[in-house]
């Protein structure tokens, strides 16, 4: 599979990772938007959240709490930040592995 974030995942290509745990790899997005931008992602290579099933509840849930911890370890937490996920092309998706865009610090998206 060719898959750009699965060979994040697999340490194939570099990546600024901040997070990781069996389940979830955060790390800095390449072209950032805002002066925090992180991607928070699933392991498993769920395309989109369209293609996210009932297994992945408990996944998806976990997806939202890493950005949180991940948000008070940066100290962006007091305030504020946005919690991004595009869903297919028609939301601006580009990279067809789920994830989640963690943007804080002074920004305007
Ligand atoms: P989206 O438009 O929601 O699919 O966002 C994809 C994001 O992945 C964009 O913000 C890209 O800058 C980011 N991105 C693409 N390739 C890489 C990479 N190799 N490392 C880090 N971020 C990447
Ligand atoms: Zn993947």
């Amino acid at each position: 599979m060719n898959c750009i974030f699965c060979k994040i995942i697999k340490k194939e290509i570099p990546a600024g990772i901040v997070f990781e745990n069996k389940d979830i790899i955060a790390f800095k997005d390449v072209n950032p938007i805002a002066p925090v931008h992180v991607l928070v992602i699933p392991k498993k290579h769920i395309i989109s959240v369209a293609d996210a099933s009932d297994d992945d509840v408990l996944l998806m849930g976990k997806l939202i709490m890493v950005a949180k911890k991940i948000a008070e370890d940066l100290k962006i937490s007091n305030k504020g930040y946005k919690l991004l996920v595009r869903v297919g092309k028609g939301g601006g998706q580009e990279v067809g592995h789920l994830h989640l865009h963690l943007l804080g610090g002074a920004y305007n998206v």
